[in-house]
């Protein structure tokens, strides 16, 4: 795995949210007929996607009723700085997918000497 291979994501506020190998432009996004909100998938137990996300996940879940007219739960995950919603997963524990609000978050330049890229050499 290449070091140029993983993204980093930031908050609109600048705050530090994500780092993920593939970038995000390389996954799926959700059907949009079953949830009206722009989400990107990421898979959890799946060997191919590695990624770390900063952010404060809500105890108790928000239900939501989906375009297909079923319920579904969702734990929110917010910005630690500013407290934006910035993903969501829809179980308890042992979730299978993180999903990305497309909105909340842009990429950052991990030659900018964040930790992320703290093997590079001069
Ligand atoms: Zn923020």
């Amino acid at each position: 795995m290449h070091q140029s291979d993983i993204a980093a994501y930031r908050c609109r506020c600048a705050q530090f949210v994500l780092a993920i190998t593939p970038p995000l432009s390389n996954l799926p996004h959700r059907d949009p007929s079953i949830c009206g909100v722009p989400s990107i998938v990421i898979p959890r137990n799946d060997g191919r996607c590695v990624f770390t996300i900063n952010a404060d996940r809500d105890r108790k879940s928000t239900n939501l009723r989906r375009k297909d007219g079923k319920d579904e739960r969702w734990f929110m995950y917010h910005c630690p700085r500013c407290n934006l919603a910035v993903a969501y997963d829809t179980a308890d524990k042992e979730a299978a997918f993180t999903y990305i609000l497309e909105s909340a978050l842009l990429p950052m330049d991990v030659d900018e000497g964040n930790s992320v890229n703290e093997t590079r050499r001069i």
